[in-house]
């Protein structure tokens, strides 16, 4: 991924913005930026955006916003937040941003709905593994299309440009490492080169990019890719041959739970409300409640790679409220089972050993056993008939590695110094998970984008105005 040199350059097109990638990210920091009266110009790949934040459920963690404080949740800090990014990452992630993080984000979340009219709400009906608080946020379909709907309405209310069809392919970048623009290499082969006075890399992880994965993430690198195929990793290789300090490349948002054949995922109050994993045998494998990223590879590591998702009526009534789900039950991958004996015909296993299963389950329920997986099942109820179940396999859904930032989303070299106009966020930007799978807490990928997002387009904007 070539640094082109700029000396000599002169750019027929100069902006003092650039940001590129038209997701949560990019859209947070042009909207910040554009505030700021930064002259902003937003390059996406695609014709028509439609990376991560159109494929997620949508959902941004939050602490001490006014949403909360209207739903009565008045016991969320910033604090709790911080603690529960830094404990799932096992204190392995950057501590002292996961804290910054958790400080802004309350300001995010109320910016976007006071300001850009994001149409977010408390999710009161399940908490994720690992919240200690309702820390999520929604919009009422809990689908990112909906959210990235409104934020690319809100850049284009603001009057904040657009180049689509527009993937950026090289940077020109003098030997102090800054940024002097980008070169545009259009579908037909067109090259258009654009200068800029900062810029903001919002073009996510490298989830698409196979040689990467391998050369990264090796154990998921061949898993089904659940994510958006545009996310070829170019901030990571701008950032390698600029110098970039870049961590925790072995991170990634993984799911534990996605159909197959049908590749769409089951959501995840399945199983947080009480439903179990099995395998081919009927028998579980694993605290499953530990979260969904680190379940990818436990399922991917039973017979065949996959492992059935067991839930009853209770849980689902929560579970169809995430549109996913709604698309797998109208897709027919969940189907549904009045006895133990029809629904592992279904599974292919022993009903005997199955119902063994249950008993164990419902045992550890009661408290009369406990867990061999030591999960705590003692706060939902029981799982009763009918039983829904759906045949599900390991995914990968995004990368957590990525540019080290500080807390104004500056890029930062290896020897910790920032990079003079150079800026990144979301996914392009190192995550909180820590150097694995299992250091995801839900909603780190929208909170990464958004607040980084919106720190990224305020620092630029008071760069280029200074
Ligand atoms: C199925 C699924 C469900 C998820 N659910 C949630 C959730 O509920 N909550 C949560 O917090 N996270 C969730 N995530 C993760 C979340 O979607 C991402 O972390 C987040 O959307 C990242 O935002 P972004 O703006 O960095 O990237 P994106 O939304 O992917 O935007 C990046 C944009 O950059 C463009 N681009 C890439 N390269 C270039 C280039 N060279 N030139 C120009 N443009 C380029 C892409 O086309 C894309 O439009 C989910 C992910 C998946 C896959």
């Amino acid at each position: 991924m070539p640094i082109l040199n700029p000396e000599g350059k002169s750019f027929a097109t100069e902006v003092e913005v650039l940001v590129i990638g038209a997701g949560a990210c990019g859209c947070t920091a042009a909207l910040a930026a554009n505030e700021r009266s930064a002259e902003v110009l937003i390059l996406e790949r695609d014709a028509k955006p439609r990376g991560n934040t159109s494929l997620s459920g949508g959902q941004i963690p939050a602490a001490g916003t006014k949403l909360q404080r209207a739903a009565g949740l008045l016991d969320d800090t910033p604090e709790i937040l911080a603690q529960d990014l830094i404990d799932k990452a096992h204190g392995q992630c950057d501590v002292e941003l996961a804290r910054h993080i958790a400080s802004q984000s309350a300001r995010t979340v109320d910016w976007l709905v006071e300001r850009y009219q994001m149409p977010l709400s408390c999710i009161l009906d399940f908490v994720y593994p690992g919240h200690s608080r309702p820390h999520m946020h929604a919009s009422p379909s809990r689908f990112g299309a909906e959210l990235l709907a409104v934020f690319l309405a809100a850049v284009e209310r603001e009057g904040i440009p657009i180049a689509t069809s527009a993937p950026v392919t090289d940077l020109f970048a003098d030997d102090s490492g800054r940024i002097h623009g980008v070169r545009i290499t259009r579908p037909d082969q067109r090259v258009e080169d654009i200068g800029c006075r900062a810029l903001i890399l919002a073009c996510n992880g490298y989830g698409g990019n196979k040689a990467l994965l391998e050369r990264y993430i090796p154990e998921i690198a061949h898993a089904h890719y659940h994510g958006h195929v545009g996310n070829q990793g170019e901030a990571v290789l701008w950032g390698e041959a600029l110098g970039a300090s870049i961590k925790d490349m072995g991170a990634f948002q993984g799911h534990g739970a996605v159909t197959t054949p049908h590749n769409i995922h089951i959501s995840w109050p399945s199983i947080t409300e009480g439903g179990i994993q099995v395998n081919q045998h009927g028998r579980r494998f694993s605290n499953e409640n530990q979260g969904y990223s680190e379940q990818a590879l436990r399922v991917l590591r039973q017979p065949g790679g996959v492992a059935w998702t067991i839930w009853d009526e209770r849980c689902q009534a929560i579970a169809i409220t995430l549109h996913s789900h709604v698309e797998a039950m109208k897709a027919g991958a969940i189907k549904r089972y009045a006895s133990v004996e029809d629904m592992a015909k279904s599974i292919g296993c022993d009903a005997k050993a199955l119902a063994g299963t249950l008993r164990d389950v419902a045992d550890a329920v009661r408290g009369t056993r406990a867990d061999a997986f030591d999960r705590d099942f003692a706060s939902k109820p029981p799982l009763v008939p009918p039983y829904y179940v759906a045949r599900v396999t390991g995914a990968l859904f995004h990368t957590q590695g990525g540019l080290e930032v500080d807390k104004c989303a500056r890029v930062l070299r290896t020897d910790g110094t920032a990079f003079p106009n150079l800026f990144a966020g979301g996914g392009a930007a190192r995550g909180l998970s820590g150097p694995a799978d299992w250091g995801y807490l839900s909603g780190s990928g929208l909170m990464m984008a958004t607040n980084l997002g919106r720190l990224a387009g305020e620092a630029a904007a008071a760069m280029v105005r200074s």
